[in-house]
């Protein structure tokens, strides 16, 4: 897999804010880092995405070293991590409980690490009004924490990491205490300010919709290791397991027998019937053993158009309408099968009992391992 491959730094063209290698963390008898190896480049907005327990945390607590590795090794900047100590990384930590002073103002929680760092008073002055204007928080300077609403807390906390000016900065679930809205707003305000700023984010979250709209590239994690490493669309459109399929939004999965066909693509042969697969990555001498489909990518048909290539007849078991989009529930022998269809008509176009045909674009289908 790719986030597992042995690298070197020299073999990378773009410049690494973080390398991290063959890294292992146990706690007793749990494996929380089960040699993960990656590489996060300067100024990219990286997240690490998976379930609870994973391992997320504990990554990003050991790169930021507040946690040491049991082995492996991470540079930052190219140097090894281990020759520096949390407080003189180039990092900065958010964490999602924000961890603010209550009993500081905003400003004084802010200029707190630059006064510990001795920073001169008038340059503490200076960096930290920046800082209030960058997020937009001026005029909350003089209130305490205690005064504040979620999101004000989060740019408070948000604006004492950057005040520090890192290199690196480190997210742990940093929107995870908002209500939806306030989040989706966050996302984007947090998205422009990576944007704008050049900083290398490395941000950890449970939430994959988070993870797709505010990330270059992801790291999907799961039981210490990391399944996929790729950019959102490549995560989304071609998982390479059945975890990372099912993590990622939904997918209907079919059981297949897959062989190579003459004209280049794939025949994956399920229960439903034999389907064309194309734009198959993988070497097809080790066909995967389950066939894919987002629900989007599936397309109902009504009427007689039954014997179609790469379809199958389905009942309509129910939908649900959704505003933007009506989400169906099939029935296509014992396979359950799920389709999004858009709502370009104000009424859901099959009901509940109805026949249609269900098309399989050889383009979208996906050939996943056991
Ligand atoms: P969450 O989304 O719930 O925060 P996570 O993916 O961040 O999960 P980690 O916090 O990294 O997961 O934990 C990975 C595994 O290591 C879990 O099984 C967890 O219980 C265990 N673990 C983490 N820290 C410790 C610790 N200090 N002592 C014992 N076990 C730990």
């Amino acid at each position: 897999m790719q986030g597992e491959r042995h690298l070197e730094p020299q073999k990378c063209s773009v410049p690494l804010a973080v390398e991290v290698v063959s890294l292992l963390r146990q706690f007793g008898s749990v494996v929380a880092l089960s040699g993960v190896s990656l590489e996060i480049r300067k100024g990219e907005f990286f997240s690490l995405l998976g379930p609870s327990g994973c391992g997320k945390t504990t990554l990003l607590r050991v790169i930021a070293g507040l946690d040491l590795p049991d082995g492996g090794l991470i540079r930052i900047s190219g140097r090894d991590a281990a020759e520096i100590p949390a407080h003189r990384r180039p990092v900065n930590t958010v964490f999602q409980s924000y961890a603010l002073f209550p009993h500081l103002t905003v400003s004084d929680n802010i200029a707190f690490g630059l006064r510990m760092k001795k920073i001169a008073a008038a340059e503490i002055v200076d960096r930290v009004q920046r800082v209030l204007a960058l997020m937009q928080i001026t005029e909350l300077a003089t209130r305490k924490p205690a005064q504040l609403s979620g999101g004000q807390k989060q740019r408070v906390a948000l604006a004492r990491a950057l005040v520090n000016e890192p290199e690196v900065l480190l997210l742990d679930e940093p929107l995870g205490a908002l209500d939806l809205q306030l989040r989706r707003q966050l996302q984007v305000e947090l998205h422009q300010l990576q944007r704008k700023l050049g900083i290398t984010f490395i941000m950890v979250t449970h939430d994959q919709e988070e993870a797709l709209v505010m990330s270059d590239r992801i790291a999907v994690m799961n039981g210490g290791k990391i399944e996929q490493l790729g950019s959102a669309r490549e995560i989304y459109e071609r998982p390479r397991t059945r975890f990372v399929a099912q993590f990622i939004g939904q997918c209907n999965l079919f059981k297949a027998d897959v062989r190579p066909a003459n004209n280049g693509d794939i025949l994956a042969r399920t229960e439903l019937g034999e389907f064309s697969v194309s734009n198959v990555s993988k070497d097809p001498t080790r066909p995967g053993s389950f066939m894919a489909i987002r629900p989007e990518k599936i397309q109902l048909l009504g009427g007689a158009t039954c014997g179609m290539k790469n379809s199958f007849a389905a009942r309509i078991e129910g939908f649900t309408y959704c505003g933007a989009e009506t989400r169906y529930r099939l029935l296509a022998g014992q396979q359950t099968v799920n389709v999004v269809v858009m709502n370009r008509e104000a009424s859901a176009v099959f009901q509940p009992g109805e026949t249609v045909q269900c098309l399989l674009p050889a383009e979208h289908l996906i050939l996943l391992d056991a």
